[in-house]
């Protein structure tokens, strides 16, 4: 059962690398098992009676237990189908079947509250959500009811939803217009992976309705999107992967074009060095708008659901071509946006914003309890588990550094490699084989674009193999048990200036990881001499290798630090984005 539906014999865009599908993959401790067990205690503990409360009193069926809040106070259409999506990802990734018992109540106990006649008391956003959960369901959790709930709720949808499709402006950001579709282009996703899981032709069908083909022609020229306007970013980015699902369905080369350059086009001209994107949730136009936005807002970019479309946008593309540069993204979401996000709370605060005033920001929760981003939490900590290994026939390929173990089909054996590291705030990851008997297959690791003198050694042996940043590694040969494999990825301390307007106003990382001034300590941002290079102004601290002290000249009542984003707890300020040949103002 393939996440991407490469077997489907209605598929003609082909894969050239599959994931694990949420198959095989243990994550093993460290900082992101931390998150994900953290989750699955919060949202497996949400009681069924709340998220079905709303829609039991609007169908007048007794309805105990208590509202859910925020979106979710008159009823949980906006993330019903993103907690049921999260627990059949999160139920076939970790064997918990628990969750997949608690989603199959929920989807009975949601489906008593539809009258006869079919009519959803669901928006057409809601409506997408619950699209992609009853799909998850399908393929991962093998609940009965999915498909035939499904196919009731796309006819229903197909008889009234309005067909508009208003080009999204400066004025509409989300195309929605009075009474319209909202969002409307992110529908032919999880319409496609319908069909091609089912080969049923109204999921086909209906999502041809709503390709965004005006949006993303510009794309399919290479010329990018030469006329931004500030449309919203979330959603325009999340269309990228309905231009992908269009290349698995239809094999035209076109829609994989379109989705390439998307990637490179966000990359280019709207992300920031966390990989965030969307300054007041709205794309920037290429002309120092980007730059400019460290000076206004609070919410720089809406990390749960932004990181939920750059992960699918990158898996789509890391399968597609086989290509290891797409796996940089992720990379940098891992450590950065979502990696350094608040968890959801069990009341529903979830953290929706990252805030990277120049003016020091800080972490906490959005204003309303269950938005959207507490249903692409919970779907990331599932995705965690996807976006690790890939596989192809005769290699197996890395592309997250991070500890945990996965288990492969190769050759009639089962080939298992435990990853131990404490990556990123360790240059090294080592992966051990373990097999019964030896066999020949290609261990492949990306090489991030940001790495320099990177090396590779079998069993203390170092290996002469090209190794080139923005590409896989290759270490091919006959394993056997017990043998070690060591990627060693020298870490520097490098400026990414915010775009090209603000060559001096940058982020500082180190390796894949997003540094910040601690602000409480101090209220002086860290500036350069005019003559100064990072490697002199910034000192390793010898007792934790990813803090670093700021030289100071002048003396200091305290000392001042740079540390990973990711270690800052809520409400407590730093900087992220510094004006490094800029006097501070105070
Ligand atoms: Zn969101």
């Amino acid at each position: 059962m393939p996440d991407l539906n490469w077997s489907s014999p209605y598929a003609r865009g082909k894969a050239v690398i599959e994931t694990f599908d949420y198959d095989g993959v243990t994550l093993l401790p460290g900082r992101m098992q931390a998150q994900v067990q953290r989750a699955r205690e919060v949202y497996s503990s949400i009681p069924n009676d709340s998220i079905l409360k709303g829609f039991r009193r609007a169908s007048g069926l007794p309805h105990p237990g208590e509202d859910l809040r925020g979106w979710s106070k008159i009823n949980t259409a906006k993330v019903l189908g993103q907690l049921l999506s999260g627990m059949a990802r999160m139920g076939r990734a970790t064997g918990d079947r628990s969750l997949w018992d608690k989603a199959e109540a929920l989807l009975l106990g949601w489906h008593e509250t539809v009258p006869p006649d079919g009519q959803l008391r669901m928006r057409p956003y809601d409506w997408e959500k619950l699209v992609c959960g009853l799909v998850d369901l399908h393929l991962y959790a093998g609940t009965a009811a999915a498909l035939p709930i499904l196919a009731q709720a796309t006819d229903w949808a197909a008889r009234t939803f309005d067909r508009t499709r208003r080009h999204s402006d400066n004025f509409d950001f989300w195309g929605a217009g009075p009474g319209a579709t909202q969002e409307w282009y992110t529908l032919p996703e999880n319409l496609y992976r319908a069909w091609l899981a089912t080969g049923d032709r109204r999921y086909k069908e209906f999502g041809d309705v709503w390709l965004y083909e005006d949006y993303w022609r510009p794309l399919a020229g290479g010329s990018e999107l030469s006329h931004v306007v500030p449309v919203h970013a979330y959603s325009h980015a999340n269309s990228f992967s309905s231009a992908a699902m269009a290349y698995a369905v239809t094999g035209d080369a076109r829609y994989l074009e379109i989705s390439i350059n998307a990637y490179d086009f966000l990359q280019r001209t709207q992300c920031y060095a966390t990989g965030g994107y969307g300054p007041d949730e709205r794309f920037m136009p290429p002309d120092g708008s980007l730059g400019r936005s460290l000076e206004l807002y609070a919410g720089h970019a809406e990390i749960p659901c932004g990181t939920w479309a750059g992960f699918k946008l990158s898996r789509y593309l890391m399968a597609f071509t086989g290509e290891a540069r797409f796996g940089d993204w992720i990379e940098t979401m891992v450590y950065n946006a979502i990696g350094a996000a608040l968890p959801t709370e069990p009341d529903g605060r979830t953290y929706y914003y990252g805030d990277y005033r120049l003016s020091s920001g800080l972490k906490q929760h959005y204003w309303h309890e269950w938005p959207c981003c507490s249903g692409t939490y919970w779907q990331l900590m599932a995705d965690y588990h996807n976006v690790i290994y890939f596989k192809a026939p005769g290699a197996l390929y890395v592309n997250l550094f991070v500890p945990s173990e996965v288990t492969w089909s190769h050759d009639g054996q089962s080939v298992r490699v435990r990853q131990e590291t404490t990556y990123p705030e360790a240059d090294t990851t080592t992966l051990h084989v373990e097999l019964e008997g030896p066999a020949r297959f290609a261990l492949r690791l990306r090489i991030p674009g940001w790495a320099r003198r990177a090396s590779v050694s079998v069993n203390g042996a170092l290996q002469t193999v090209p190794i080139v940043a923005g590409q896989w590694a290759t270490v091919d040969r006959e394993w056997r048990a017990g043998d070690a494999l060591t990627l060693r990825l020298p870490m520097e301390l490098r400026m990414s200036p915010v775009d090209a307007q603000h060559p001096d106003r940058v982020a500082i990382l180190f390796g894949p990881t997003v540094l910040a001034q601690d602000e409480a300590c101090c209220r002086r941002p860290f500036a350069l001499a005019s003559t100064a290079d990072l490697s002199s102004a910034l000192v390793r601290e010898e007792n934790d290798p990813v803090r670093f002290r700021i030289v100071d000249t002048a003396p200091e009542r305290h000392r001042r630090f740079l540390q990973p984003l990711y270690t800052f707890p809520a409400f407590w300020p730093y900087w992220v984005y510094f004006d490094l040949r800029e006097p501070p103002l105070y």
